[in-house]
């Protein structure tokens, strides 16, 4: 044994000064102060590490404070993850159960023929765009338009996230062109969905100095007034509420190509990964697309609502509701 505190082990466990957690044999070989046991999270090590610069008085009040802090978050972050696991399973019995549902009601599909994707839903309650998120949105359009129009192309704008949007879009875009089926299917799903990931488009839209200077590039003719125009003409009286600004009832009001990369090359992961398991097959599986009530980005909270209120097989012709749930909205 490297230290006096490892040799001890064999008559008693030691235990973090911090956090109180038990330190495992291998964690206290790490351990060169003699004068405290602490265990190797960041955290307690940060706190312990003022006990050789502080007064005792000072850095018994700086523990004190620090444990505190450090346990709430531990039991928080403990709630949460049993939160997420509990979520996870109760869900995955409530799919199961309409799964076996579906196939009893559909005879004529197999199991093997069915994919089974949970999608959250935008929410459908549009009202008046406020005048503040309107001229939020303005704002932001002028401010990218004017950066955007310093460039002479796209090429110079600065390496940012939305470079990475925009190959994400084209390589989304190229495995469509190999699988069509693909797109339509999608296109279908994210109507039943209704822009369950649009909630956090807030009045940004995702549009960035990059994504407007490739449609400079792409529309010469064009001035930075007029873009301003084609934008603020897609702004409709009513639009969904704690969504995009572009989110209305009837789905997004701006048209694709005036999107940003990020909207129109973004899958949330469920359906990322249908795209991934489907590539190699011939014939895309059907969809059954169980909706529930949360958007995209809400789903673990706690209080929010994850209720089924859909159910319905997607391919690429048709989305088929196979319930009749009241709380259908659409
Ligand atoms: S990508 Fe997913 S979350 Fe977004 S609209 Fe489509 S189905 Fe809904
Ligand atoms: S611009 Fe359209 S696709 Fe993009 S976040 Fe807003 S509503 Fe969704
Ligand atoms: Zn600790």
């Amino acid at each position: 044994m490297s230290n006096g505190l490892a040799s001890s082990l064999t008559n008693r466990q030691l235990k973090c000064e911090v956090c109180d957690c038990l330190i495992n044999y291998p964690d206290t070989l790490l351990i060169k102060d003699t004068n405290y046991t602490v265990c190797r999270a960041f955290d307690c090590q940060r706190v312990m590490n003022k006990k050789r610069v502080m007064t005792p008085f000072m850095f018994k009040s700086h523990l004190d404070f620090n444990r505190t802090l450090i346990r709430k978050n531990r039991e928080k972050s403990i709630a949460t993850k049993q939160h997420i696991e509990q979520v996870t399973a109760r869900e995955k019995q409530e799919n199961e159960l309409h799964l076996k549902n579906t196939l009893i009601t559909n005879s004529h599909i197999s199991e093997n023929d069915i994919y089974l994707l949970t999608i959250p839903s935008g929410d459908s309650s549009s009202s008046a765009c406020e005048k503040q998120r309107i001229d939020d949105y303005i704002k932001h359009l002028k401010s990218i338009i004017i950066e955007a129009e310093n460039y002479d192309n796209a090429s110079e704008v600065a390496y940012d996230e939305h470079h990475d949007a925009y190959r994400k879009r084209c390589a989304v875009e190229n495995s469509f062109i190999e699988k069509p089926q693909l797109k339509k299917i999608s296109d279908n799903l994210c109507t039943m969905c209704k822009g369950g990931c649009c909630a956090s488009g807030k009045e940004h839209a995702y549009l960035s100095v990059f994504s407007m200077r490739r449609y400079m590039d792409a529309n010469p003719d064009l001035t930075g007034h007029d873009i301003l125009n084609i934008y603020t003409s897609h702004i409709q009286s009513e639009s969904i509420i704690d969504s995009c600004i572009n989110q209305t009832s009837s789905g997004c009001a701006l048209p694709r190509e005036l999107r940003s990369d990020i909207c129109n090359g973004y899958y949330c992961d469920p359906l990322k990964q249908y795209h991934k398991n489907m590539l190699n097959i011939d014939a895309p599986k059907v969809i059954l697309a169980i909706q529930r009530s949360y958007t995209y980005w809400d789903r673990f909270k706690l209080n929010v609502c994850n209720d089924v209120i859909d159910v319905a097989l997607v391919d690429e012709h048709e989305i088929n509701f196979t319930t009749n749930l009241s709380k259908r909205t659409k």
